[in-house]
């Protein structure tokens, strides 16, 4: 059944599917951790539905709380009517926000993925600004409709201006760090006041407070305090995109919580649907603009994912499962720099939480120091040219010594996810080059299936580096 499975699928499928060309995988079990395909092989799944799973595969208390609904005769679907199981899903989310939102949030539920609530929330601020220019930052994701694409970093066509986001190893300033991150900030200042950036007062900025398929890449949370600043203070919304990022995963209910900010918009989904298809847009009250109507959609009453996601929302809170990945998260990153840190083909293990990526480089290649001016070439962010085209603010005065990452490597990241199928792990990989490999366990691994986790993926780049 396996071999006839997967050729007739890779024969009628779209050639657009993307895991699917590399895990030669037909799951038919789960249970937490592990997912047995047909063939009776199992695997230890850190992809977890790309970061969908907070509890892991059929959590007996989501497979209740679906089961729950099929025997209660309830309507499976609702569009936007109001339902019990609407009401306790919401209740149950308005306890987790930032409590600078709780007391004055709306809610609005949207297509089912998180794209949906991308596209919704862009939209939103918009429609309660009057304006149309969108911030946004190199490396994001947002989705994969028109609107999400235009503010994700590899998109060709650009329609948002593109910010530079901080980052340690491949920081387009060449410095990294805090000071690195305050070069962001005042880049991103400088082309909001500067009547000759030409850039007018924008609708929104929209934000990943750790950027997950750019690559694993933690925002300093000073950083997003001036980001919070920056644009409260010019009236514009900043739309916080915990679409992977939510329910625990870095650590924090919210991600957004690490630094205390309160967005004014927030876009959620995966993981607040309990392994169903849900996504929502939560903002401040004053924001709700929409005309009757405005925003609508068809799948916006999916009770069953309704139902699952209030069971995760309130086990993750109940059994302080943030926290735990805040902590376990931090150990596995400790024990990941000590055993492959130091490996030639290894340029930087970083995470946050239970958000963790190794960006696999070039080999042998030396570092080099050179001014940091230099370091604001082509290679600046995604779609190269964004600040030459768009910065105002000078390249900062060198020289000084600039760290010069070595070329990533996703052949050699290619390499890691197949060594690590061999050991019955599945891995993802990310990054601006595909050249992080990148773990999203849920929440709910044990220590020991972590440390079988660190085990095989260690093991793998240790074959790999040799
Ligand atoms: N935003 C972020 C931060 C994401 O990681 C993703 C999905 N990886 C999306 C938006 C899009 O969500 P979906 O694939 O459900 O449309």
């Amino acid at each position: 059944a396996h071999e006839g499975i997967l050729r007739r699928q890779s024969a009628r499928e779209s050639s657009a599917r993307t895991y699917a060309r590399a895990l030669p995988i037909v799951p038919v079990r789960a249970r937490g951790l592990t997912i047995e395909g047909a063939d009776g092989r199992r695997y230890l799944d850190c992809l977890s539905g790309a970061g969908t799973l907070a509890l892991g595969h059929n959590h007996p208390v989501v497979l209740q709380a679906i089961r729950q609904v099929l025997d209660s005769g309830a309507p499976l679907t609702v569009l936007d009517l109001a339902t019990p199981v609407k009401d306790a899903f919401v209740t149950e989310l308005f306890r987790t926000l930032p409590p600078g939102l709780a007391d004055r949030a709306r809610v609005q539920f949207c297509g089912p993925a998180g794209t949906d609530a991308v596209e919704a929330a862009l939209k939103l601020v918009r429609a309660a600004t009057g304006r149309s220019g969108l911030l946004a930052f190199t490396g994001a994701y947002h989705g994969m409709t028109a609107g999400a694409l235009a503010v994700s970093g590899g998109a060709r066509e650009v329609r948002a201006v593109r910010l530079p986001y901080p980052q340690d190893y491949r920081c387009p300033f060449g410095v990294g760090g805090p000071r690195g991150a305050e070069l962001a900030a005042r880049w991103t200042e400088s082309l909001l006041d500067d009547p000759k950036s030409g850039v007018p007062l924008p609708a929104g900025m929209i934000l990943e407070p750790v950027q997950g398929e750019g690559g694993v890449l933690p925002a300093p949370d000073d950083w997003l305090r001036r980001m919070r600043r920056i644009t409260a203070d010019r009236g514009v919304p900043l739309i916080a995109d915990e679409v992977q990022t939510g329910v625990g995963r870095t650590g924090a209910f919210w991600a957004v919580d690490h630094s205390g900010i309160t967005p004014d918009v927030m876009v959620l989904s995966k993981a607040i649907g309990g392994s169903l298809p849900l996504a929502v847009l939560v903002y401040r009250d004053d924001l709700d603009v929409w005309e009757p109507g405005a925003h609508a959609g068809t799948f916006r009453g999916n009770q069953l994912a309704m139902a699952a996601g209030t069971a995760t929302l309130a086990y993750v809170r109940e059994h302080g499962l943030a926290e735990r990945a805040g902590r376990l998260g931090a150990r596995m990153l400790a024990r990941l720099r000590s055993d492959i840190g130091g490996s030639a083909c290894v340029g930087e293990v970083r995470g946050r939480g239970l958000m963790i990526g190794v960006e696999m480089v070039e080999p042998g290649a030396e570092e080099v120091a050179r001014g940091q001016g230099d370091a604001l070439g082509p290679e600046a962010g995604p779609g190269g040219g964004d600040f030459a085209a768009h910065g105002p603010y000078p390249p900062p005065p060198g020289p000084q010594a600039a760290r010069v990452p070595r070329p990533a490597a996703p052949e050699l990241a290619e390499a890691v996810r197949r060594e690590c199928l061999r050991r019955g792990l599945i891995v993802e990989l990310g990054g601006r080059h595909g050249a992080v490999v990148r773990l999203l366990p849920p929440l709910t691994i044990s220590d020991e299936q972590a440390t079988a986790v660190l085990d095989r993926l260690t093991d793998a780049v240790a074959t790999v580096a040799r």
